[in-house]
């Protein structure tokens, strides 16, 4: 091997131990709201530093950090502009993402303090950084509670769209989103399916933070506060559970599908939408979510096969596995006695 590519494998090897920097940078740009600062144009690092009271060299030292990164852009020197991806960080951006990663910062940062636990032990690392169960801790924190629920609707606002391009949804018939947090999924497919009804499904402190009255789906959407360890609601035409699973570990997850199968009618349709991991090593978001689920939950992404092996012995029938334009895949399976 030669000398310049081990020296390039070195310097490979300290940037992604680096990475933290960035990330810590990051998290705490989205926390001081700086985006929003400079959603009017860019601004000197100096004034930024008086409306977040921070120190003016340390912010400048991380504003430029992250320009070089590409969210913020250097414009003169100490003057600092957004770029199309710093954009993303303003809270009133489409597509802001700005709650989610302050929360990260704030959570699983913390969290992962204790990566070590959960790789010794296999138990997830939340309950030892925060002294209590992920779903605990944001019920008895509303605050968290509540940006948890943003961040979900986030990433549901920016996936939405290349989810319902990506499946048949039907033109009518009840649509049952299990685990369905805030609705943005669900308004969204019932806003594309004029025909159809709803049932947003999610824990009762949840559900109380919905948005189905703002998008004027109240008439066609029921919502129903419960737990999808007990009984889910009934008779739906089309069951979805977007990124609940990869919460849970197997165990869990078979207890969850047998009681949806349990709801379901025989000919209805259940879709998995989740990060299937591909094969390979090919690069993909999956897997970093994966390590991520494992330290902070004890859950885990999957593969195709694994989603396989679960729904199989949870009684499905798996049929087709969706790629979508998103992160996201869609499992679709049904009961053994229809066909798909
Ligand atoms: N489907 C949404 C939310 C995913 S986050 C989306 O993709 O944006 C996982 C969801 O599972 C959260 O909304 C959480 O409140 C819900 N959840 C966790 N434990 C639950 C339980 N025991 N019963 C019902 N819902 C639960």
């Amino acid at each position: 091997m030669s000398s310049a590519l081990v020296q390039d494998s070195s310097l490979r090897l300290l940037a992604l131990g680096d990475g933290f920097i960035y990330a810590r940078a990051l998290h705490l740009a989205a926390e001081l709201g700086i985006a929003d600062l400079l959603a009017d144009g860019a601004r000197p690092a100096e004034e930024l530093s008086r409306l977040t009271a921070t120190d003016p060299g340390t912010l400048h030292s991380m504003l430029r950090a992250l320009a070089g990164c590409g969210v913020f852009a250097e414009r003169s020197p100490g003057c600092f502009a957004l770029t199309a991806v710093g954009e993303c960080l303003r809270s009133d951006h489409p597509r802001s993402v700005r709650t989610t990663i302050a929360q990260s910062g704030r959570i699983t940062a913390r969290a992962f303090q204790h990566a070590d636990h959960a790789l010794r032990t296999g138990d997830g690392a939340f309950a030892k950084a925060f002294g209590q169960p992920f779903w605990e801790f944001l019920r008895d924190n509303p605050e968290e509670g509540a940006a948890f629920d943003t961040a979900m609707q986030e990433h549901s606002r920016v996936e939405r769209g290349a989810i319902v391009d990506a499946y048949d949804f039907p033109d009518t018939g009840r649509i049952v989103d299990v685990g369905g947090g805030d609705g943005t999924l669900l308004s969204a497919v019932l806003q594309a399916r004029p025909k159809t009804t709803g049932v947003l499904f999610d824990l009762p402190h949840v559900v109380e933070r919905n948005c189905i009255g703002e998008m004027r789906l109240a008439e066609r959407c029921e919502v129903v506060g419960g737990d999808i360890f007990g009984d889910l609601p009934s008779g739906g035409d089309l069951y979805l559970m977007k990124s609940v699973l990869h919460g849970w570990t197997d165990p869990d997850v078979l207890t969850i599908l047998r009681g949806c199968r349990r709801a379901m009618k025989p000919d209805s349709r259940l879709l998995l939408i989740e990060r299937v991991i591909p094969p390979g090593d090919v690069p993909h978001t999956s897997k970093a979510f994966d390590f991520a689920m494992h330290v902070m939950a004890g859950g885990q992404e999957r593969t195709g096969d694994e989603y396989t092996r679960l729904l199989t012995e949870a009684g499905f029938t798996v049929g087709r596995f969706i790629a979508t334009g998103s992160v996201q895949s869609i499992v679709e399976a049904v009961l053994p006695s229809s066909q798909l």
